[in-house]
């Protein structure tokens, strides 16, 4: 095996089980007697040193200035069933904590750091386990990964692969980033999947929907936006496949409007709907741009009682932070000036370089802005199926606060 030994002084944060080599820390890169090239290649799996040649663990090699990502610390390879255990280990967190039930079928099996493996996310509906690659070694162990999940999660059969869209785009990739790479049972053929999340019925496209299909990290609080739609008037603002939308209608609300940018999600929003409430006469679903919808409806003077904004990351780097804050501001205060008073408001950002406190910040002076009197009720964050390692940190992303508005 490769190894890569550190510069003085750089092991301290992987001896504090941060899981990522960044380039700047490496002194020397050791190749074993296998490699033609200058260099490791992409996916492979090395091991790290410390200056002092003390073994700090092994990892994927990338390109890039996450260099390693480690896998396992304190050893000098992988044990033989590492796969299965680390799964296995997931699974039963999921478990244990009562997130898996007849009800609900559609959990995140593997939130990469936060299941100790970097570099993968892995999304359960129904029968399907859908696995996204972020690093090349996971794309090279693709194969190993899903069959370590057919054997361990008993309600998986199939499994699909989709990475066209994650893994680095300079790297030089081999064989497919998407596709079924495991199907024993007829309905991958029909091209139609359902999954259930706490009783409610989603059609999930992964062959042609966003991320892994649908967005599972907003569960625990899509319930809490049931328990407050009673008698409301609600608009759903970048609803995807309608999940606010469903919780709301359960909860009694008296109107829902969804409103998201793609006309293909505003189709599954209405085939979601369709399916769960047949005889529903007061679900509107329209295909329009965030910011215009919402100016156009305030020329108009219409208000609603409940408000989700769950736009999509407004910042993908630090260096786009600024201008995502103004975003984060713009929207929320004209969502803000249509809320009827005593009416709330959710609102989320999914952008892991945006932290709680300038999100908060953005939100309060949204408000200001507005001039309206506002209050926090909740403060809302990512589900427990989707863990932060606490020697990563970096893998907080998703932070909503609930607004009273007078
Ligand atoms: N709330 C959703 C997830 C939202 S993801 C859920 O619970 O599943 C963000 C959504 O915003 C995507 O569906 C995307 O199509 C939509 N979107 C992106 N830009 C938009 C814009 N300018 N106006 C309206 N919707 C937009």
């Amino acid at each position: 095996m490769t190894t890569i030994y550190l510069k003085p002084h750089k092991e301290e944060s992987l001896k504090r089980f941060h899981p990522w080599v960044f380039s700047g820390a490496i002194a020397r890169v050791v190749l074993d007697a296998s490699h033609k090239a200058a260099a490791p290649e992409e996916g492979e799996l090395v091991c790290v040193h410390s200056a002092s040649n003390e073994v700090l663990g092994v990892g994927h090699w990338q390109v890039g200035s996450i260099a390693v990502r480690i896998l396992a610390f304190g050893v000098d390879t992988l044990p033989a069933d590492f796969w299965n255990e680390r799964i296995r280990a997931a699974y039963r967190v999921r478990e244990s904590i009562g997130l898996i039930q007849p009800d609900n079928n559609t959990f995140r099996l593997i939130h990469g750091e936060g299941d100790f493996l970097p570099g993968l996310i892995i999304d359960v509906y129904a029968d399907t386990a859908v696995i996204q690659a972020h690093s090349v070694g996971m794309h090279v162990c693709r194969h190993e990964i899903a069959k370590a999940v057919l054997a361990e999660v008993p309600q998986v059969n199939n499994v699909y692969y989709k990475s066209d869209d994650t893994l680095p785009f300079k790297a030089p990739i081999e064989g497919e980033k998407t596709g079924w790479l495991i199907t024993n049972d007829q309905l991958p053929m029909t091209n139609e999947f359902w999954s259930t999340e706490n009783g409610l019925s989603f059609r999930i496209d992964w062959l042609r929907g966003q991320k892994t299909g649908f967005f599972i990290d907003q569960r625990e609080n899509r319930a809490l936006v049931e328990r407050y739609a009673k008698d409301k008037d609600v608009l759903n603002m970048f609803c995807y496949t309608g999940g606010f939308s469903l919780y709301a209608l359960r909860g009694g609300a008296k109107t829902v409007d969804s409103v998201d940018v793609s006309q293909k999600a505003i189709e599954l929003v209405n085939v979601n709907v369709a399916r769960n409430f047949p005889q529903a006469t007061n679900h509107t679903a329209v295909a329009a741009d965030a910011f215009e919808y919402l100016t156009q409806q305030r020329e108009q003077k219409r208000t609603f009682d409940l408000i989700i904004l769950d736009p999509p990351a407004f910042a993908k780097h630090r260096d786009a932070v600024k201008n995502a804050l103004r975003g984060y501001q713009r929207i929320n205060a004209k969502a803000i000036e249509m809320i009827r008073p005593g009416g709330i408001l959710f609102t989320f950002s999914c952008s892991q370089a945006v932290d709680k406190e300038a999100f908060r910040l953005a939100v309060f002076s949204a408000a200001a802005q507005v001039g309206r009197k506002v209050r926090i009720l909740h403060q809302l964050h990512q589900p427990q199926d989707h863990p932060i390692n606490i020697y990563h940190p970096e893998g907080e992303y998703l932070k909503g606060l609930v607004l009273y508005v007078e």
